[in-house]
């Protein structure tokens, strides 16, 4: 059980059969992946987040590919994988907390997990941090980057359902970062139902 923890038999991207490799990704599909550079781990402020924003890989095919598999064909265990490799990059933060965004529940029932979970629980195997899940998120959440600060602040709590209160230096995962959006809004949800500010905010690939 913990050989397989640290040295998965398979490619976290293609599924490709590794055995001794030591690394989530096989040597072709580490080709296809680039990690960000020490300059861009902290994504611009461009990005609407109210929380400082780090993540690993661009958003390229190979991580593309072990995302998808991870979050739609039904295989945590590659986004644990791609968490495990995340944990360089949460411990920056020096968190006590990881709070994943929560799914919307209709896609909680389809898959029987959240995907963000998934990869802090892979995160927590390397750093020691607790994993908590604080609530839900509606159906039709709002993504839309066109919405004003004071907009977003308004429907922000209105997507998600939040039932527990993060403690201690939190810091929230997620497995993709676009707009920015949705961390924004999670963000800015758990504070106005009462949680200290976020401490930032780890996603596995960012699409830059
Ligand atoms: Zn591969």
């Amino acid at each position: 059980m913990a050989m397989e923890r640290l040295f998965p038999a398979h490619c976290v991207s293609c599924g490709a059969r590794t055995p001794g490799h030591s690394h989530p990704f096989c040597e072709q599909c580490l080709i296809g992946t680039s990690l960000l550079t020490p300059e861009m781990i902290f994504l611009p402020r461009r990005r609407m987040a109210p929380v400082r924003v780090a993540a690993l890989f661009e958003y390229g095919a190979s991580v593309r590919r072990a995302i998808t598999a991870g979050k739609y064909g039904g295989e945590p265990w590659r986004l644990r994988q791609l968490g495990r490799l995340c944990a360089p990059v949460a411990r920056i933060f020096e968190p006590k907390v990881l709070v994943p965004v929560p799914s919307a529940a209709s896609s909680l029932v389809r898959r029987g997990f959240h995907p963000a979970w998934e990869v802090a629980v892979g995160i927590a195997d390397e750093l020691g941090a607790d994993v908590v899940m604080v609530g839900m998120r509606k159906r039709g959440y709002l993504t839309q980057a066109s919405l004003s600060a004071a907009q977003r602040r308004q429907l922000a709590p209105s997507q998600f359902v939040i039932s527990r209160l993060p403690r201690g230096p939190y810091l929230i995962v997620d497995d993709v970062i676009t707009t920015g959006a949705t961390v924004s809004a999670f963000a800015t949800a758990l504070e106005l139902h009462g949680a200290k500010a976020a401490i930032g905010a780890v996603c596995v690939a960012a699409s830059v």
